[in-house]
């Protein structure tokens, strides 16, 4: 079955076109990861797809519907940030049921979810602290805590890691593909470290100047690259 179809996705902002006719299939439970550049249009096509920004022509389709017109919330998707975009005032748990509670689920179901996600992260003894009284990593935990207490179809990463220090970043990065396995979840991530696309993805979407230049796995694009731009940015030999 497909989780996402993205089909001839346009995107511009004025009069600057950002996305260029992207179509693209991901199967359910694929880890797809999208790499490029800075500027190439790799958060604005997760924000297409999450409904934080509206194509300008194109359809986007999770399991099957065609949701264009489909407010962020109603997506089934849920999406993590660089930046983790957690509430300084709230404890780790309220932080983690916020958006339960917005979505009015009974109480023990948000309790059990929660409790849940907690264990998956290791964050069960850190549930009644602030933020600011976490480390870099345990937020960044937090924030992915926070998706997945909601059971989406469809996770969205924009480079969860890039605030992460070297250590952290591949601890981190071992735990995302652990709980790609544990969840079987879909997962879209965005990244411009070679590394991490190199062993997280079942499949690379490698994006140049708002086009796909080139999609396939992590051994086709390292040893049969389209183009030079494909092989430099996936380390292969020249
Ligand atoms: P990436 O995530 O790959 O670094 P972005 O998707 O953030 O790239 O940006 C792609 C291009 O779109 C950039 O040129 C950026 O300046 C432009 N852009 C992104 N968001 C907006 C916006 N809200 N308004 C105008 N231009 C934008
Ligand atoms: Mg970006």
């Amino acid at each position: 079955m497909t989780a996402l179809t993205l089909s001839h996705v346009y995107k511009s902002f004025g009069k600057v076109e950002v996305l260029k006719d992207i179509s693209l299939d991901v199967d359910v439970g694929e880890f797809v990861v999208f790499v490029g550049p800075s500027g190439c249009g790799k958060s604005t096509l997760l924000r297409v797809i999450a409904g934080l920004e509206d194509a300008t022509s194109g359809e986007i389709r999770i399991a099957g519907d065609v949701v264009n017109r489909t407010p962020p919330a109603k997506r089934g998707i849920a999406m993590v940030f660089q930046s983790y975009a957690l509430y300084p005032h709230l404890t780790v748990r309220d932080n983690m049921a916020l958006a339960l509670k917005q979505e009015r689920q009974p109480k023990d179901v948000i309790a059990d979810r929660v409790a849940e996600a907690a264990r998956m992260l290791n964050l069960g003894d850190y549930l009644d602290r602030r933020p600011a009284e976490l480390s870099g990593g345990q937020r960044q935990r937090v924030a992915i805590g926070r998706a997945i207490v909601r059971q989406p179809k469809l996770f969205l990463f924009d480079e969860p890691l890039s605030n992460l220090d070297a250590a952290l970043r591949m601890n981190t990065r071992i735990e995302i593909a652990n709980l790609h396995k544990t969840l079987g979840a879909t997962m879209i991530y965005v990244t411009h470290d070679q590394t991490e696309a190199m062993t997280l993805a079942d499949k690379i979407v490698v994006l140049r100047d708002g086009r796909i230049e080139q999609v396939g796995s992590p051994m086709d694009l390292y040893n049969n690259p389209a183009n030079q731009f494909v092989a430099g940015f996936l380390g292969a030999p020249s």
